[in-house]
């Protein structure tokens, strides 16, 4: 079990290496890929942090799950929406 930290907050930016993180609530999107792709899902109101030098955003670990949750929860939905279903009344 590794060593519990109160802060979660990333070292440094995992898009351009930065360490300017900025903690914020914000609008996730996420994009999907495979048979959705080019669909995408705005998560609202994620727990990230963010580079403030080229804007990436690396959600917190509850931030993560809430995504995951939502995305989850998106991609049935889309399904459901997409996908094949029988003909209504013929
Ligand atoms: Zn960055």
């Amino acid at each position: 079990m590794p060593k519990k930290t109160k802060s979660s907050k990333p070292a440094a930016c995992g898009s351009c290496g930065g360490t300017d993180l900025v903690r914020r609530i914000t609008t996730y999107p996420v994009m999907l890929t495979g048979d959705l792709e080019g669909r995408q899902i705005d998560v609202g109101r994620v727990a990230l942090h963010q580079c403030r030098a080229c804007g990436h955003m690396m959600p917190t670990p509850a931030g993560q799950a809430k995504v995951d949750r939502l995305v989850e929860r998106g991609i049935e939905l889309f399904r459901d929406l997409g996908g094949p279903r029988p003909p209504a009344g013929a």
